[in-house]
């Protein structure tokens, strides 16, 4: 297999896709497209003088939320990482718990659980989902693990395993019925990371209401942006509760008087940012629809591709398509990054996959299981340019 060759064709193939024929300037993984609406609703909320972390705009956005998602409590934050860390915290993680999660993920995972000084232990993902191997998980646990008093403790370390987080990954999922019985099963709390997931269900129910807690993100590259931002999504009322206390400095309302009655972080999300969020949902179908087609496209031109296969949606999982990828069949490192710089040299941002977790030096000695699925997908996955405006669709046309 000659990489020159595999480039050429894919590079044809973005071009047919994403209809350019030269690259005057280069094309982004993901970029957000702003209207007259994100003007509008910005000026009015300035105007408003509620720019800061409080405002109507805050319960405006997170009402939107709930009905897209069908969450019964919905909480905004600052960004999806601390979306993630007020999860693990509302469910009462305790320092020294090893956390189960996929050693293919965005650092933040990691990084949430690092901050409740808990410990990540790393996973294997499943080569057509890209989300955690049950299966292979159920085995490493018969060997790795025991079941004694209500917890599962990692037999090496002898810590408890309270939790497991799901990370749908480019707005995939995983059989969400048998993740959740696997946490009743070995009594695990169950938080997914829906940060790239907004608008994908799983047999109808929007991902991130499955599990304890569930959380999304509105950076700038996600599927809407809050410009930064995140939300956690639970259908358990007390965790909600907890949730909107601890993320706003744990006060007690009060008409006057500053009372706080634990240590509590600042993390909600300021009016301003919730004002751009929910301009951006009142086009969300129309994004929604846009991404669909675009993954249409892109699925049937590399239908007859003998060098790349297009990763499409799982069984009972309707995605929202946030990241197009493919996976190409190559043995190593070299020839991937060889593509990439490639397609980079050319004007298309193509990126890989995360490095694996366990590699970065922070991480590095954390427990982890076989990884060899998770090794193989880091080799083979090129993400695409995905950004909904590729197709070209007016705001007005009726869905
Ligand atoms: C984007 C992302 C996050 C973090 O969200 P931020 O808003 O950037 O903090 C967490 N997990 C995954 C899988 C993500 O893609």
């Amino acid at each position: 297999m000659n990489v020159d060759h595999t480039s050429e064709e894919l590079i044809e193939i973005l071009k047919k896709v994403l209809e350019v024929n030269e690259i005057k300037k280069d094309i982004p993984l993901h970029e957000p497209e702003f209207c007259q609406i994100e003007s509008d609703t910005l000026s009015d909320c300035i105007n408003s003088n509620f720019v800061s972390t409080s405002g109507e705009y805050i319960e405006k956005f997170e009402f939107e939320l709930k009905k897209i998602t069908g969450a019964k409590n919905v909480v905004s934050v600052v960004n999806g990482t601390s979306a993630l860390e007020l999860a693990l915290r509302s469910i009462g993680i305790k320092r020294s718990e090893e956390v189960f999660i996929p050693a293919l993920t965005f650092v933040a995972t990691a990084n949430a659980i690092k901050y409740c000084d808990a410990i990540p232990h790393f996973v294997d993902s499943d080569v057509n989902t890209l989300g955690i191997d049950l299966l292979k998980l159920e085995n490493y646990i018969g060997n790795n693990c025991q079941f004694k008093n209500g917890n599962l403790y990692n037999k090496k370390t002898d810590r408890i395993i309270s939790a497991i987080m799901p990370v749908h990954v480019f707005g995939m999922s995983i059989d969400m019925e048998k993740i959740l019985n696997f946490g009743k099963k070995y009594n695990l709390f169950v938080i997914e990371d829906a940060a790239e997931a907004l608008g994908s269900l799983w047999r109808e129910q929007h991902l991130g209401t499955f599990g304890d807690v569930g959380t999304l993100s509105f950076n700038g590259n996600k599927i809407i942006t809050s410009g930064g931002g995140g939300a956690l999504l639970t259908n358990n009322d007390s965790l909600a509760k907890k949730i909107k206390h601890i993320s706003s400095t744990a006060k007690i309302p009060h008409q006057w008087d500053y009372i706080h009655d634990e240590v509590g972080w600042n993390y909600r999300m300021p009016n301003l940012n919730a004002a751009l969020g929910y301009a951006q949902l009142k086009k969300f179908k129309n994004i929604l629809y846009k991404k669909k087609l675009l993954a249409n496209k892109y699925k049937l031109h590399f239908q007859n591709s003998k060098n790349f296969s297009f990763i499409d949606q799982p069984k009972n999982c309707e995605s929202n398509r946030w990241l197009n990828c493919i996976k190409i069949y190559s043995k190593d490192l070299s020839f991937r990054n060889t593509l990439l710089k490639n397609l980079n040299d050319f004007g298309f941002r193509c990126r890989p996959v995360w490095k694996l977790l366990n590699k970065l030096p922070m991480y590095k000695d954390c427990p982890h299981s076989d990884l060899s699925n998770s090794i193989k997908l880091e080799k083979a996955i090129i993400s695409l340019p995905s950004s909904a405006f590729h197709i070209k669709l007016n705001l007005d046309t009726k869905l």
